[in-house]
């Protein structure tokens, strides 16, 4: 396109860089205007500002797949995404969510609400209209949004363990169907989080099907990650073949001593299956802790050791938190386990950090080319995992630059137009003329995350600028507050030729 058109809003001038389809970078400038990217290369022409990228990568807005942002999209500035170079975050992850409500007005899971934040003021009933309250919002961060299917069964069989009559499962497959028609990316599961738990695979299958004649995905957090593994990785993908769609396993991993290893086998079957014609791929965090729930962990088959659990969000005992389950067991003068039932009985729905993945594994996921980045982070109080303010540039600090596991053009492809192509976001993923203007201008020499466990909210280091929809939300360790750039992403919503979509799905 002629830059003789008019003047660029924007000028990024003499980066390297890292489109977001894998390709080796390259020197050049990026015009922007009125929230596209325009030209590409080599740019001239008149800009209302122009910013010097010389010695500094430009690349697309990091796009975080597995997000638990529902609320906070709404009731925040979403600081610990923007921060790290994400300009686009996708909720509704695990069947955990705010949407659809209950014929009373209620919505939360027992013991699941924590996790997702502080809630704004609730004026939704259906999943769409939780849509269009995230759009009137205008949130700072662009949202993608999946029907959870933890929150649609508690809508229709509260806390039941049971299977779901004819009718029953007939009014949950119209609540995903309201869902899909209003431009959701497809369906979530939670298996592990009761009532998710409590369903059987035909549940599944019949109401992933009514995502496929949408064109969506089926996303889940598989029924188990330690010893079943592989049924479980087994289970996501019969569901995917049997209705028709797309799976994507979430922050994908082998938990527990006894079951560390097992990525080489779930990564060669998701490869054999893919080779008998399911489209599976995969996302995962960049850190051997997991975070959850207690309660939930609590129950694990395999339990951890007491050292290995961190309590991180207790609410009305903030002096429990950054603590081991180990160390509070001593500060009571109890057993470990009653250590737990004495943080439960404060909160139910206490969260904390689990150390139980293996290094080797969590190299294995990321490095894989199917692997795409989520945070899984967890807007709660207290000290949540490090991964909700450090995940995108540990992965271009400690696995690209310091450990070499991947080059940096894979990793950013991770993160930009692998995802973009998996959740049908069309017009985002890569710097390209006609696309969204969601671009991070980052220092590939100094990025890193700087959140730790015992101090989880810290910004990370290396990130310069960050481009919301041609907007700078973010420059140079400065969030700007006012601005809120961001959009709801409407599955189908953009559109691009069919050709580029097949060719940024890659690898
Ligand atoms: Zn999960």
């Amino acid at each position: 396109m002629s830059p003789d058109e008019g003047a660029f809003d924007l000028l990024i001038r003499g980066g390297t860089i890292v489109d977001g389809s894998g390709a080796p970078p390259f020197v050049g400038d990026i015009g922007l205007r009125e929230g596209r990217i325009i030209a590409v290369g080599r740019v001239e022409g008149p800009a209302a500002r122009t910013i010097d990228a010389a010695g500094l990568a430009v690349s697309p807005g990091f796009i975080d797949v597995h997000s638990h942002d529902d609320a906070a999209v709404m009731s925040t500035c979403m600081d610990f995404k923007l921060m790290q170079g994400v300009t686009t975050v996708i909720a509704g992850n695990c069947g955990a969510g705010v949407a659809p409500l209950r014929d009373d007005g209620s919505f939360a899971i027992p013991g699941m609400d924590t996790v997702l934040g502080a809630l704004p003021e609730v004026t939704w009933r259906t999943f769409g209209e939780y849509m269009q309250a995230v759009e009137r919002s205008e949130p700072a961060i662009n949202v993608g949004c999946f029907v959870p299917h933890g929150v649609v069964r508690y809508r229709h069989l509260g806390m039941d363990h049971r299977a779901p009559s004819a009718a029953e499962l007939g009014a949950m497959r119209a609540d995903v169907e309201e869902g899909m028609a209003a431009g959701a990316l497809g369906l979530s599961t939670g298996l592990i989080y009761p009532p998710g738990a409590f369903a059987q695979t035909e549940e599944l299958i019949a109401l992933t099907d009514a995502v496929a004649e949408h064109g969506g995905i089926y996303m889940s957090h598989i029924r188990d990650e330690s010893g079943r593994l592989l049924d479980a990785v087994s289970e996501a993908i019969r569901i995917g073949r049997e209705a028709g769609t797309p799976v994507q396993i979430s922050h994908h991993k082998a938990s527990g001593r006894s079951n560390w290893g097992k990525t080489e086998d779930s990564i060669a079957l998701i490869e054999r299956e893919r080779d008998a014609g399911t489209d599976v791929t995969f996302d995962a965090y960049p850190y051997t802790a997991a975070s959850t729930v207690l309660a939930v962990m609590a129950r694990a088959p395999e339990p951890l050791p007491p050292e290995a659990i961190l309590v991180s969000s207790v609410s009305g005992q903030p002096e429990w938190e950054g603590k081991t389950v180990a160390q509070l067991a001593d500060n009571f003068a109890c057993s470990p386990d009653e250590a737990i039932r004495r943080v439960l009985a404060a909160d139910p729905g206490a969260l904390a950090v689990f150390f139980l993945m293996h290094e080797d594994d969590v190299r294995r996921v990321l490095a894989h080319p199917l692997c795409m980045i989520g945070s899984d982070g967890i807007p709660s109080a207290g000290k949540p995992h490090p991964r909700l303010y450090g995940t995108f540039p540990r992965v271009l600090g400690k696995y690209v630059r310091e450990e070499k596991l991947m080059a940096l053009e894979e990793g950013v492809r991770k993160m930009t137009s692998l995802p973009a192509a998996r959740m049908g976001l069309g017009d985002r993923g890569l710097l390209k003329a006609g696309y969204a203007a969601d671009i991070a201008v980052f220092d590939p020499d100094a990025i890193s995350d700087r959140a730790t466990y015992e101090d989880p909210r810290q910004y990370p280091a290396g990130i310069e600028y960050v481009i919301v929809n041609g907007q700078v939300a973010a420059e140079r360790g400065e969030l700007r507050t006012a601005v809120r750039a961001g959009r709801l992403l409407r599955r189908g919503a953009a559109s691009r030729p069919q050709e580029e979509r097949e060719a940024s799905h890659g690898h």
